[in-house]
């Protein structure tokens, strides 16, 4: 028997439609970033959200958006109405599914392209015009230039993970989408991050916005048990094994700092007869697409990724996370164990520390505003021992994030 779904859902007045599909993912109660976006995105208004994955974003934004959409105007071949940009293929993939689910009981037609895989498929099927086209920024393009979209039927515009965005460099594409998409709109732009740049795009990205935000660094935060392992650097591999064997670990997600690094990984632990995939920018999307979905349907126990391949990655039911290397920048730790503890349920996140990564440690203690419990393994004992810990209270002064030219070998 299916569960029902609350008062607090039907009171927006979704349609029919929307309410089945809701009721067919199982939600009962929308999350607190729904219960501010719906409304306002049904009302007509631009929104700015600080929502990261695991708050129930997507719903946020494709829910009235499909609404409005179901009791428009017919999408003309080849046009769009609604485009949703995102940084990365994994996070474009991901948001069509939720589309897709979310619309199954409505007319409407969708799509999702992104680079990496054969264009003409994906001309072909824009010919008939998209209601809803998911797609990430350079292909876009590519499209347009071919002449195979068309943005005068626009009417919505949606920016996920605009942070990640311009951090991966993709402003210029951006502000080329811009001048070729109608000024009236309605737009919604979702980020993780505040930086001055996000900013400045949003001031001339969205009018008078709706502000929104749930504060996604204290849900998650509180919803993970965290510890750490101090360790020596070339013993982590080991420990990770003695840790799998030990605690029968049978679903993880494990993060590296570089792609070499998760390569690396993934060959020691094959070695040690555990099979792993990996998802880190050198591979193609199909296997990256084929490793997700083997890992989602538990045909492999073990994940090994890097932090912007990563990004946005929604696998459901993730007991634990794992980060072997600490991340370069410290609001990936929150991205990264964001991955577990949604919806809801509780996780845990361990990370390995050696003596040069104490540095990001207080860091990530500062930003997470707790200090970290630390295990010894027998036999593990570092030999270079990790310095105590001082919490240092005092808030990060916001700064420009760094730019990273071409993420070669992080994504
Ligand atoms: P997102 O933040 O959009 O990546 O969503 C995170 C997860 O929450 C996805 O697995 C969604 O299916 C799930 N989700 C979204 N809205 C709800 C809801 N109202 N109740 C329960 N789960 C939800």
């Amino acid at each position: 028997m299916s569960e029902k779904i609350s008062e607090k859902f039907t009171g927006f007045g979704l349609s029919p439609a929307l309410l089945k599909a809701i009721e067919r993912q199982k939600y009962e109660d929308p999350s607190p970033i729904q219960i501010q976006t719906i409304p306002a995105v049904m009302a007509g208004h631009d929104v700015l959200a600080a929502a990261q994955t695991g708050t129930g974003k997507t719903a946020a934004y494709t829910l009235p958006i499909l609404d409005h959409l179901s009791k428009g105007s017919k999408v003309r071949p080849n046009h769009v109405r609604a485009l949703i940009l995102t940084p990365t293929r994994e996070l474009a993939a991901q948001v069509y599914e939720s589309v897709t689910n979310y619309s199954r009981f409505m007319p409407l037609h969708s799509t999702v392209v992104y680079g990496g895989v054969k264009i003409n498929p994906q001309m072909i099927r824009l010919t008939k015009g998209m209601d809803i086209l998911v797609a990430t920024p350079g292909r876009l393009l590519d499209l347009y230039r071919q002449n195979t979209v068309n943005f005068q039927q626009l009417e919505i515009l949606i920016l996920d993970e605009a942070d990640r965005m311009l951090n991966l460099g993709f402003l210029p594409e951006i502000r080329e989408i811009q001048a070729l998409i109608p000024s009236k709109r309605q737009t919604l732009m979702f980020t993780a991050t505040f930086s001055d740049e996000v900013r400045a795009l949003a001031k001339d990205f969205v009018s008078h916005p709706v502000e929104i935000s749930v504060n996604p660094e204290e849900i998650t935060v509180d919803s993970v048990t965290q510890w750490i392992y101090p360790v020596d650097k070339l013993k982590k591999s080991s420990l990770l094994l003695k840790l799998i064997r030990d605690n029968h670990w049978d679903k993880i997600l494990i993060f590296t700092k570089t792609k070499n690094g998760a390569d690396h990984l993934s060959r020691k632990l094959l070695k040690a007869g555990i099979a792993t995939a990996t998802i880190h920018g050198n591979k193609s999307q199909g296997a990256r697409s084929r490793a997700l979905a083997e890992f989602k349907s538990d045909k492999l126990s073990i994940l090994v990724a890097t932090d912007l391949a990563a990004r946005g990655l929604d696998i459901d039911q993730l007991p634990l996370v794992v980060n072997f290397d600490l991340p370069h920048l410290k609001e990936d730790y929150i991205h990264r164990i964001g991955r577990t503890g949604r919806a809801g349920a509780t996780g845990e996140a361990i990370s390995f520390v050696c003596f040069d990564d104490f540095e990001k440690l207080a860091d990530i203690e500062r930003l997470t505003k707790q200090v970290l419990d630390r295990r010894i393994v027998e036999g593990f004992e570092p030999e270079k021992a990790l310095p105590e810990s001082q919490l240092d209270l005092r808030p990060f002064k916001p700064k420009k994030p760094k730019k990273m030219k071409k993420p070669k070998d992080l994504l």
